[in-house]
């Protein structure tokens, strides 16, 4: 499968990330529009979140743009799954300027496709060479681009995902939506009062220094949305990263949904109406495939990264598989029909579509799934290929799946072992459906490591 994992240099599993003024810095973001404006001709969109430093960055993605003949349109600020949805209906390209679920410290670009697709390994690595050896094509005074503003196409994402629903079908329904301060603040509450859902927010003001809560939806920054669902009685709430292309819930008693518990039920609902095939990082919950495999569908994995997942899932549909859904146990999830990305909005309006068609509180669609027993760990060391060779010599008695790291299945347990990709330590997940069956695994799985 193409979703082999290559080596780049400046841009991780989710675009280019840096501390502004640091190692994030307008001269980087420059060189970024020039190299991929040098790859790519023709008309750019460009949008940011809602960090203090995504003007001054935009602006210089833009000038790299139109400095290698790009014209470009500044679609404002909005969430990355919104500015991918119009690259793929109306542009050659796109470039994101956004640090997703990070510090306010941070930002960062993300390059997206034709398709509407994050750019994938090997073009990034053709993009950061001509970045490393300054290879650009700039264009004399006859051929440099222009810039246009549209900050209202924006609508053309909110009206699509409002219109993928029945007409009001979120009608005699309240909801809390906590965008973070982030880009979502123009989106989802908006998507929500459209499909007739009284709204109500925290959080919802743009302000790049995050004064509500972090980017990243921690249980710890939640807390006023919890609270605001039970002082409203709302019947969810919904929170998104920086950028929106994630949504978190908590049920009407202001109660956390674990992310794989909110994949699971979004999976049970999709695979109930059309059942097929459902595409995941290894990473992802066993409870994922027990509910798509309830309904008869199968599950493909992927490397971790939602840029496996989208291209995995748009492989398979080109081969002609019957590929209804897919997403990570992160909240980040991706719906076929609508576009190859996750998408936060998109994920809260189907979170609506669950209520108004089950008629039962979230709380208690949550309590119906089955239960697993997840352990995550991290284990500090300088040499993490060493010490998962050492698992996988050790395990060698057992399943071993190498699609990422090292995923090895014992009976009713699995493991999954991957180097972390930014600090000196692995990550280790261990599940079962029986939390004994967890424990003893993870336990024998500590006492290798131990040999070393
Ligand atoms: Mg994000």
């Amino acid at each position: 499968m193409a979703a082999e994992k290559l080596q780049k240099r400046l841009f991780g599993t989710n675009g280019v990330r840096g501390i502004v003024g640091k190692d994030m810095t307008p001269d980087l973001v420059l060189s970024i529009g020039l190299a991929f404006g040098s790859m790519r001709k023709g008309r750019i969109a460009v949008g940011r979140d809602s960090r203090t430093s995504g003007e001054s960055l935009a602006n210089a993605v833009k000038a790299g743009l139109m400095a290698a003949g790009c014209d470009v349109v500044d679609c404002g600020m909005l969430p990355t799954p919104a500015l991918q949805y119009l690259v793929m209906h109306h542009f050659d390209g796109g470039a994101m300027i956004t640090a997703s679920h990070n510090p306010p410290e941070y930002n960062g670009v993300k390059i997206i496709e034709p398709d509407g697709t994050e750019m994938g390994d090997e073009q990034t690595v053709l993009l950061e060479e001509r970045i490393f050896s300054r290879n650009f094509e700039i264009q004399s005074w006859e051929h440099v681009g222009s810039e246009t503003k549209a900050t209202q196409m924006v609508d053309y994402y909110t009206n699509a995902i409002i219109r993928s629903v029945p007409e009001n079908i979120g009608n005699n329904l309240s909801v809390v939506v906590d965008p973070g301060c982030g880009a979502a603040s123009v989106t989802t509450p908006k998507i929500l009062t459209g499909l007739g859902c009284r709204v109500f927010s925290i959080n919802a003001q743009v302000d790049g220094h995050f004064p509500g809560r972090l980017p990243e939806p921690s249980l710890e920054g939640l807390k006023g949305l919890a609270g605001l669902v039970r002082s409203t009685g709302s019947a969810f709430g919904v929170a998104h990263d920086g950028d929106a292309d994630r949504a978190v819930f908590v049920d009407e008693n202001g109660r956390f949904i674990e992310e794989n518990q909110e994949f699971a039920l979004v999976a049970d609902y999709i695979c109930s109406r059309r059942s097929g095939v459902v595409v995941t990082p290894v990473s992802s919950s066993l409870l994922v495939e027990t509910i798509v495999k309830k309904h008869g569908g199968s599950v493909v994995y992927t490397p971790v990264g939602s840029i496996y997942v989208a291209r995995t899932m748009r492989e398979l549909l080109e081969k002609g598989e019957n590929v209804v859904f897919g997403g990570e146990g992160n909240g980040g999830l991706i719906f076929p029909g609508h576009q190859f990305c996750r998408d936060g909005g998109m994920t809260a309006t189907i979170m609506v579509a669950i209520l108004a068609q089950s008629g039962l509180p979230l709380s208690k669609l949550i309590d119906q799934l089955p239960v697993f027993h997840m352990i995550k760990e991290k284990i500090q060391t300088d040499n993490p290929d060493r010490l998962i060779n050492h698992l996988a010599e050790s395990c060698k008695g057992y399943t071993i799946d190498r699609t990422d790291g090292l995923r090895i299945t014992k009976g009713d347990a699995w493991a999954l072992v991957r180097p972390s990709g930014t600090e000196p330590l692995v990550r280790v997940m261990v599940e079962s459906a029986v939390s004994d069956s967890a424990r003893k695994f993870y336990q024998e799985l500590m006492g290798y490591v131990r040999q070393l």
